[in-house]
């Protein structure tokens, strides 16, 4: 009888706070020890060598889009291609996004997305439950409460599309955040200012991809930021600002987390490795997201916020258009379905220029984009950290082989990549999800169990 089902061994294995070469042992899909590596085989049926290889705990991106509807087209990957690509970087858990209209009751919202989801992911998932419309809710608290209950914890509202009757007030924040406080729930904000987005994208239009940059300027994200945290603070709730993209937002999470405000951020990659000279660029409205790449300026101010504790979580925010939908713009910037892949490459770009480049170290990374983001969702500590009795998610990469981004080769459907032919490290050669092997040297395994559904907990404030 063999004790154990998989050991992962000789790995150089990111534990929650220091780098030790182990043995990991896993039955019934949970990491059961993790054992100082002796050289001694263990008692497992498959044994896999990662002598050489650096394990991390899979990667739990807290923002993806797949399938989003947007207007009368809907994003170039599915659950199906959306959650490969994930697996292939190493993303062994997504959060993704509720999208019923204003005034559809949230269990609604959350029964009909799930049903979607089922089956089709090939990692595995959890539900971010989107607001659209606070005020044409029916005791919108109470309907946050019963959600919470059945593990969707975390509530996305916006501060923009006014025009599109999404827009959260000051008074919908104020008593969101209250009511997200009563029932351990949290509240993700969308911060950006709508007016004056609004005023700019007047100004800039017919500038193209450019305008695009001149109409968000970093102030219409740290207002918002800035505007949010007076209701967090008055409501003493605490609050997660998704995709920040200007190094000032970093500054005033920090100095409000400082005054003890529960705040957290997240930022993207893309914000932290791409600036707005993409923009000039023969193919710029490509890039076109929202809010959009700012400056090398902000990408230095976003990596500072990391490395200081002021940004909390990296997530990806992929919502993938191909290149026939961004071309249908006709030279408006304001027609260009907004976002990027992401989920794919997160990982590497995240090594190669964060730990590579000397900004954050391997635990810092993988402490940001796994245990973080688990925790601040209410995943922890079943997804998150390589752990005892946690999911045994793992990600191994061989720290010497290197390799171009070409989006002919990925999981993605998407036809062109914003990282197109840069050369990174960090690529996943293996990944378990819960004990099992779903990528194998480097490509996803065919037949490999599909992802479950993992309910959400109560947030915790990272
Ligand atoms: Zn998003």
């Amino acid at each position: 009888m063999m004790q154990f089902d998989v050991a992962v061994y000789g790995a150089d294995a990111v534990l929650p706070d220091s780098r030790h070469i182990s043995d990991i042992l896993i039955k019934n899909g949970r990491i059961t020890a993790i054992l100082k590596h002796t050289g001694r085989k263990p008692a497992a049926r498959r044994i896999i060598d990662a002598r050489g290889k650096t394990a991390l705990s899979g990667v739990v991106d807290p923002h993806v889009h797949f399938k989003l509807p947007a207007g009368n087209i809907v994003t170039a990957d599915d659950f199906v291609s959306g959650s490969l690509s994930a697996l292939a970087g190493g993303v062994t858990t997504v959060l993704d996004f509720t999208t019923q209209g204003a005034g559809t009751p949230l269990a609604g919202g959350i029964a009909s997305r799930l049903e979607e989801m089922k089956g089709a992911l090939h990692c595995d998932y959890a539900l971010h439950c989107v607001i659209p419309s606070w005020k044409k809710l029916r005791r919108p608290g109470e309907q946050m409460r019963r959600a919470a209950l059945r593990g969707v914890t975390s509530f996305k509202m916006f501060m923009i599309y006014e025009s599109r009757g999404m827009r959260a007030d000051d008074a919908d924040l104020y008593q969101a955040l209250l009511a997200s406080k009563s029932c351990g729930a949290l509240v993700c904000l969308h911060a950006e200012s709508d007016t004056i987005i609004n005023h700019l994208i007047a100004v800039h239009r017919g500038e193209g991809a450019r305008g695009h940059a001149r109409s968000r300027p970093d102030f219409t994200e740290w207002e918002a930021v800035g505007r949010a945290l007076v209701w967090a603070e008055a409501a003493k709730a605490g609050v997660y600002f998704v995709h920040l993209s200007a190094g000032r937002s970093a500054e005033i999470i920090g100095a409000a987390r400082a005054r003890g405000i529960q705040a957290m951020g997240e930022t993207c990659p893309q914000y932290l490795t791409l600036d707005d000279s993409i923009f000039s660029r023969k193919n710029g409205h490509y890039y076109a997201t929202c809010p959009q790449v700012k400056t090398r300026k902000d990408s230095a101010g976003l990596w500072r916020g990391l490395r200081e504790g002021a940004i909390s979580t990296v997530g990806t925010d992929s919502c993938t258009f191909n290149t026939a939908q961004k071309n249908r713009w006709g030279g408006d910037f304001t027609k260009i379905p907004y976002g990027m892949p992401g989920v794919e490459t997160a990982l590497p770009l995240l090594y190669t220029r964060g730990v590579l480049g000397g900004k954050i170290s391997l635990v810092e990374l993988s402490r940001l984009m796994s245990a973080n983001p688990a925790k601040a969702m209410g995943l922890y500590p079943r997804k998150g950290a390589l752990i005892k009795g946690a999911d045994a998610d793992i990600v191994l990469f061989d720290p010497r082989f290197s390799k171009a981004v070409d989006w002919r080769k990925m999981q993605s459907n998407c036809d062109w990549n914003p990282y197109q032919g840069l050369k990174l490290k960090g690529w996943p050669e293996t990944v378990l999800l819960r004990g099992v092997v779903v990528v194998e040297g480097g490509a996803p395994v065919k037949g490999a169990p599909k992802g479950r559904f993992t309910p959400c907990g109560r947030p915790t404030f990272v």
